[in-house]
């Protein structure tokens, strides 16, 4: 059993892999950004306040999406985890440590996916046309949700590198080519435990 986390900027492609590597690994995905799209259609209290925020590109505040976190993810302890959008900055990353280590578990590995931005910008408008997804609509938002990966998300790298968790991934190309970069890096991790 492996708990991974999978890193990388708006548009690099988490949720389509992650997709892919539930079904080939059996690991549970959890995504943050899903999670609060479901809060925001069921309307509840969490949806209206990280609406706020996601519509204009900005994180949910820490506090906030670490409790929703560990609540979700206190659920399906054991078999495995695929994060995908979290941990999105070091005090979130720091949080999941902590949460775990008190579970008697912890983050195996850190899968970061590298794409150009040019090509971000350009896979995320072209999902607007498909998502449905207010913060793909806006070529301002997604700059801002770049900019703010850059600012806040990508030191989160580092916090696993330290660790030596950290696994860098060609994220261009088709994602079948992508998907076997990534299993090749899980199957490692296998092989090793
Ligand atoms: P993407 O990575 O394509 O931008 P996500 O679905 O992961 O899409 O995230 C969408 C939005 O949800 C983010 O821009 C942010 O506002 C919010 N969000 C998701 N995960 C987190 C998180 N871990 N911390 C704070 N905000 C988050």
């Amino acid at each position: 059993m492996k708990n991974i986390v999978l890193f990388g900027p708006p548009g690099a492609g988490k949720g389509t892999q992650s997709a892919h590597i539930v079904e080939k690994f059996d690991l549970f995905h959890l995504s943050t950004g899903d999670i609060f799209r479901a809060n925001i259609k069921e309307g509840t209290k969490l949806g209206m306040l990280a609406k706020e925020y996601m519509d204009c590109g900005e994180l949910v505040p820490d506090e906030v999406t670490i409790q929703m976190l560990e609540s979700e993810a206190s659920r399906h302890l054991g078999q495995g985890y695929i994060f995908d959008g979290f941990p999105r900055t070091p005090a979130q990353a720091r949080a999941l440590d902590d949460f775990f280590q008190a579970k008697g578990e912890q983050i195996d590995a850190m899968i970061a996916l590298q794409v150009p931005e040019p090509e971000l910008r350009e896979r995320l408008a072209g999902r607007a046309a498909t998502s449905g997804r207010p913060d793909d609509a806006n070529p301002a938002v997604i700059q801002n949700r770049i900019d703010v990966y850059n600012e806040e998300t990508a030191p989160v790298a580092e916090h696993y590198r330290k660790q030596n968790k950290f696994r860098d991934i060609n994220g261009v190309g088709s994602v079948e080519e992508v998907f076997g970069r990534i299993a090749d890096v899980l199957q490692a991790l296998g092989e090793k435990a």
